[in-house]
């Protein structure tokens, strides 16, 4: 009964609707990720403006003027992140990342995986427990359903697009990430997103678009209308794990994407491969 009341509290926050306040909601231990607001108020001040040295752009894949500015703070937080220049210097930047809470209980930090100059890049929240044990994100029932999508929905290998979370190491018991969690950790997702330069990015699920746009905005209100992450195109829709619970909402979902395919001037296959 309690794991129902759960689902239908998480299903009422995906759809817009308030629920009780994201810092006293459990999650259940084996279940697919529930998406929740972080409470921003508690997320760690930002850091003291940086010198000027450290302030980085996003110049466009042409070779144009930047667009916009980077998060400096969050070079600022770990110096040298700025000067990574491919995701293999991050990756290794990053290490055997001790820098929050969620270190000591994690199998595999889970980096991300795909193409390194992909246009499309998805952003999810945090590893599970097929992803912490395998060291790769979206393997389990929730990532299957998102190789769905991108494969037979979208017409394109998983191997041509990236694919991430905003927090790298397992949460345990799959609970929320915790604002402590998600400000050590997305200095290295913006890192990333300067590295991958995607024309698009699809944020998936209220935590991760919330943690992306700084807002508290629920994802039932903002999927489906474009978004501005820094000069790039952004696309929020709800997550795979919701989908798997709520399939009726896999056709707004395909409406999301197909605005996405539109952005990126890709053929859409017909309607029945993403059934
Ligand atoms: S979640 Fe991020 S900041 Fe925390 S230990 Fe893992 S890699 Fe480091």
């Amino acid at each position: 009964m309690l794991a129902s009341l759960r689902d239908y509290v998480e299903q009422l926050r995906e759809e817009g609707l308030e629920g009780p306040p994201a810092a006293t909601e459990a999650r259940p231990a084996a279940g697919p990720r529930a998406a929740a607001a972080p409470a921003r108020d508690k997320i760690a001040p930002p850091a003291p403006t940086p010198p000027a040295a450290m302030i980085a752009t996003h110049p466009a894949r042409d070779g144009s003027p930047a667009t916009a500015a980077a998060p400096t703070e969050l070079f600022y937080r770990y110096p040298g992140l700025e000067k990574t220049d491919d995701l293999a210097a991050l990756r290794e930047f990053i290490g055997e990342c001790t820098r929050c809470k969620l270190a000591p209980k994690r199998i595999n930090l889970v980096f991300g995986v795909g193409n390194p100059s992909a246009d499309l890049m998805f952003v999810g929240e945090a590893p599970g427990a097929d992803e912490d044990a395998r060291g790769e994100p979206f393997v389990g029932r929730a990532g299957q359903l998102l190789t769905d999508i991108i494969e037979r929905g979208m017409g394109m290998a998983r191997a041509e697009v990236y694919i991430c979370n905003v927090i790298k190491c397992r949460p345990p018991d799959n609970r929320n990430p915790e604002p402590d969690e998600v400000a050590a950790c997305e200095p290295f997702l913006f890192r990333q997103i300067d590295l991958v330069r995607p024309r698009v990015i699809v944020g998936l699920g209220t935590f991760a678009v919330q943690a992306l746009l700084k807002v508290k905005t629920p994802i039932g209100k903002l999927r489906g209308n474009w978004q501005d992450f820094r000069g790039i195109r952004m696309m929020p829709t709800f997550h795979p794990a919701y989908l798997l619970r709520n399939p009726a909402d896999k056709r707004l979902v395909w409406a999301d994407i197909q605005e996405v395919m539109r952005e990126l001037g890709r053929p859409l296959p017909s309607r029945g491969a993403q059934r």
